[in-house]
């Protein structure tokens, strides 16, 4: 696996709950991308809007304010084509059919390992 791609990428983890927010971070970390964080969906588009520059949003589905699909779909409708990975939790079938349906570039089941992240956000690149 090549983690160096992910090298100084800019990478939007958009999370509610912290542990798991920082647990992303540590991984993310650990193969210096640069990370920015957002805690739900309408700050995720804050975020998104000051940073064209972003490679990657991680977005969790289950988000207070405003959830992961109808942030994806306010991005998109700003413009931007920036890759977004859904991340929902493991075994929610009706969830993984309407996030491949709706627009994210992938997605990504809870509990995240480490590996298996770093792998398919180096697929990207
Ligand atoms: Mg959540």
């Amino acid at each position: 696996m090549d983690t160096l791609k992910l090298k100084g990428k800019k990478i939007l983890i958009v999370e509610d709950d912290l542990s798991s927010r920082l647990y992303l971070n540590k991984i993310l970390e650990r193969v210096e991308a640069v990370i920015l964080n957002a805690g739900d969906g309408v700050e995720a588009i804050r975020v998104a809007e000051k940073n064209p520059d972003i490679d990657i949003i991680l977005m969790d589905i289950q988000l207070p304010v405003m959830d992961g699909y109808t942030s994806l779909k306010k991005i998109r409708e700003s413009g931007s084509n920036v890759k977004i990975v859904a991340q929902t939790a493991y075994g929610m079938a009706d969830d993984i059919e309407s996030i491949i349906t709706s627009g994210f570039d992938d997605c990504i089941l809870k509990p995240i390992y480490a590996k298996q992240l770093l792998e398919k956000l180096s697929s990207f690149f």
